[in-house]
């Protein structure tokens, strides 16, 4: 290991720098019940709440003010520090009013311009003055020159130190920021931590102590090579890398084991063949499942025939027939007479699953409640009362499933259909409803897949099922890219799909900052399209509609006589209208990957030739961007989930797209699981070992890193 840069002595001139302030300092503690000063609030937002978050919170790039640099030396476009002497200074008040100051330094002179500035700074910029200014060269007219250039006294001390410039929000200066972080570090105890050798036995490289690294990352020595802390590859940066995912990995493997000790009812005695209700339900299905749905259907039958609750993920791409698969798992569950839960993130979602499920298990004999959040009163309580008596075997509804008042007779199994869609705080909500001790299985399915080596060893506390076959004779989707400028063009081809009577998705995009923008353009389409089609009856579907609007409108699109569904809202993720046979995105530019092979995705469902045309513009500029032009590439190419995930992830990187996966959940800062897989690795070996020899210490760990954060990640 190369020399320990920094000690804490080193430092302490830093430090002394926030003790002339002792009410700054000591602010950074305040008690809730003490009013917050506007920059204590950002860093509350910015979740810097205990020393230790301070003393994580890395910089973001570096500037060097350690070294003064002659004019000679610099050329046009530099970010220089120059020490001079003022020869000149003047406001001139022709034209803009500014302050021209002449620096000389012995080896040329600049130019410094001021167009705001106060008396004082004149004064500090007067004739004869010693300063030291740092900013950007630029050349010109005047020779070198230097807009609004930081000014200092050339008697300040030059820092030993890179300056860090820290990820900040409005309100929050760096100054404050330095200062503040500067007193996590200080008071952020990180001597009581698992002990180096242990961390070291198997490591990739010996790891520099915490403190070392934390020091040097906010306070890198000059002649660091700096490329080695941009892209983390840097000793100090591997030991955080390192520690980070030592702290997710312990954390869910205590969440596997806590899981371990507790109890769920058993449901089947062992695999699907035994159990009557499947087998009839399978008997009646018109088709016959694939191999991939048998295989995960028995992997679910072995886990609900255990007493400890199941935790599983059933991932598959859009259309590869998830709900068939619920179904089955929901008829294990009241085979064994429970109650089993199905949650769907929208209304529009679960009616849907709530039709399809009463056909396939009402000839069972199977009673099926359905609960929303919209519900009239009287209906409600009618389901209610269903679902407390046991009466209902199996539950279709939102999130207002696991309200509070919603009392269940024996649940047993919790589905949960496009999981991504609800927060954590739901799962937890769901997990609590225990009885007689007891807590019911859960199976959460979603269509945007993670690659399956990051789920193994990332979700440690999550067994994962795939189903990575479509049922045969699907005809594959033709996905077309179109300019917005043909979309002449798109019309004609809907009306020759109308003619064959197939329904056409036309969506818009939902943008965040504007949905009144967001909907002219939808009600321009829909307009458009309106007088384009006469005759067919043209629907839109918008965000801002009130839901019984939202359902009509479904309902005559599902009924299949609407030919024609414009819609801003990406439409329900999940529906299924066999009958539809072209989807066109309107400015896909703009969509995420997933988001769009989700949408093409409801499409190509039924035996028709199905194709998904995605309409682009560039906008004002020339050309797609770089991102965009991926995307769309990438959907052109595949129409393989899988295939699309990895690519996604590819584009985006893994931070981001596990973060809009899972949003709310604390996501790795540091690490890059693909990047650092090694290094997940030795955190996947080290922490059972940890857990085992020293719990104590396991625990400080993860608090330490992941703070109150612990308790959801472990959902
Ligand atoms: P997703 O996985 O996207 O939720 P669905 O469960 O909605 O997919 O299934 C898509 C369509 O395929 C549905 O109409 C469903 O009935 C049908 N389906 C499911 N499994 C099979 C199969 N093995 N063979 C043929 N069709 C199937
Ligand atoms: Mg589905």
């Amino acid at each position: 290991m190369g020399t320990i840069f920094f000690t804490f002595a080193s430092i302490v001139r830093l430090s002394l720098i926030s003790r002339q302030n002792p009410a700054m300092t000591q602010s950074f503690e305040t008690p809730s019940a003490k009013i917050l000063t506007g920059p204590q609030k950002a860093l509350r937002k910015l979740g810097l709440n205990r020393p230790i978050d301070l003393a994580l919170h890395l910089p973001m790039r570096y500037e060097d003010e350690t070294r003064v640099v002659k004019l000679r030396d610099v050329r046009e476009g530099d970010v220089a520090q120059i020490e001079g002497w003022v020869s000149h200074c003047d406001v001139r008040l022709g034209g803009v009013r500014q302050l021209l100051v002449t620096l000389d330094d012995g080896s040329g002179t600049c130019l410094l311009r001021f167009f705001t500035f106060y008396p004082s700074l004149q004064k500090n910029l007067a004739p004869g003055k010693s300063i030291r200014v740092r900013g950007e060269i630029k050349e010109g007219f005047a020779g070198m020159t230097m807009m609004h250039p930081v000014v200092k006294s050339a008697t300040s001390e030059l820092p030993k130190s890179l300056t860090p410039i820290y990820p900040s929000v409005a309100g929050l200066p760096q100054a404050y920021l330095r200062r503040a972080i500067l007193g996590g570090l200080e008071r952020a105890d990180l001597d009581n931590a698992i002990p180096d050798e242990i961390l070291n036995k198997n490591a990739l490289q010996r790891l520099w102590p915490l403190r070392e690294a934390l020091l040097f990352l906010h306070y890198p020595v000059p002649d660091v090579a700096l490329a080695t802390l941009e892209d983390r590859s840097h000793p100090a940066w591997q030991r955080l890398k390192a520690e980070e995912l030592l702290a997710q990995q312990i954390s869910q493997l205590q969440s596997r084991r806590g899981r371990a000790s507790r109890q769920a009812p058993m449901l089947a005695q062992a695999g699907v063949t035994r159990l009557a209700l499947a087998q009839q339900l399978l008997k009646q299905l018109p088709f016959a499942l694939t191999r991939a749905q048998t295989r995960v259907v028995d992997e679910i039958a072995q886990d609900l025939a255990r007493c400890v609750p199941m935790h599983r993920l059933l991932q598959g791409d859009v259309g590869a027939g998830k709900t068939v698969v619920a179904a089955l798992a929901a008829t294990m569950c009241i085979d064994a007479n429970r109650q089993c839960a199905l949650m769907a993130p929208t209304e529009i979602l679960a009616t849907q699953h709530f039709a399809k499920l009463v056909s396939w298990l009402a000839p069972l004999g199977i009673c099926t409640a359905w609960l929303t959040g919209k519900q009239k009163a009287k209906e409600r309580r009618e389901m209610l009362a269903l679902i407390a008596s046991g009466q209902a075997h199996l539950v279709v509804g939102t999130h207002a499933l696991i309200t509070e008042n919603v009392t269940f007779r024996q649940l047993a199994l919790v589905i949960i259909d496009e999981q991504h869609r609800f927060g954590v705080a739901q799962r937890l909500a769901l997990r609590s409803k225990l009885q007689d001790g007891q807590e019911p299985h859960l199976l959460m399915m979603t269509a945007t897949p993670i690659p399956r080596t990051l789920a193994m060893s990332y979700y440690a506390d999550l067994d994962v099922s795939t189903i990575d076959e479509l049922p045969a004779g699907r005809i594959p989707i033709v996905t077309k890219l179109i300019h917005e400028s043909r979309r002449d063009e798109v019309v004609a081809r809907i009306r020759v799909q109308i003619a064959q009577g197939r329904q056409i998705y036309w969506v818009c995009p939902l943008i965040e900052e504007s949905e009144a923008l967001d909907l002219t353009n939808a009600t321009q389409i829909h307009e458009k399209l309106s007088a384009a089609l006469p005759g067919v009856m043209v629907g839109l579907l918008h965000s801002r509609m009130p839901s019984v609007e939202k359902k009509a409108v479904m309902d005559l699109f599902f009924a299949g006589q609407m030919g024609v569904l414009v819609s801003t809202t990406v439409i329900e993720v999940g529906v299924d209208v066999p009958n539809a046979s072209l989807m066109v995105i309107e400015h896909a530019e703009r969509f995420g990957l997933s988001q769009l092979h989700q949408l093409r995705g409801r499409v190509g469902r039924g035996a028709a030739a199905s194709a998904c045309v995605l309409l682009y513009s560039s906008g004002d500029a020339p050309r797609l961007g770089q991102a965009a032009r991926e995307r769309l590439k990438a959907m052109l190419e595949s129409g393989d989930g899988f295939e699309i995930a990895r690519r996604d992830l590819e584009i985006r990187g893994p931070g981001e797209f596990m973060g809009s996966r899972q949003s709310g959940d604390a996501m790795l800062r540091f690490a890059d699981v693909v990047e650092d897989i090694a290094w997940l690795d030795w955190a996947r070996q080290l922490a059972p070992v940890l857990l085992d020899q020293y719990p104590l210490l396991a625990q400080q760990h993860v608090q330490r890193w992941l703070g109150g954060k612990a308790e959801f990640l472990k959902a």
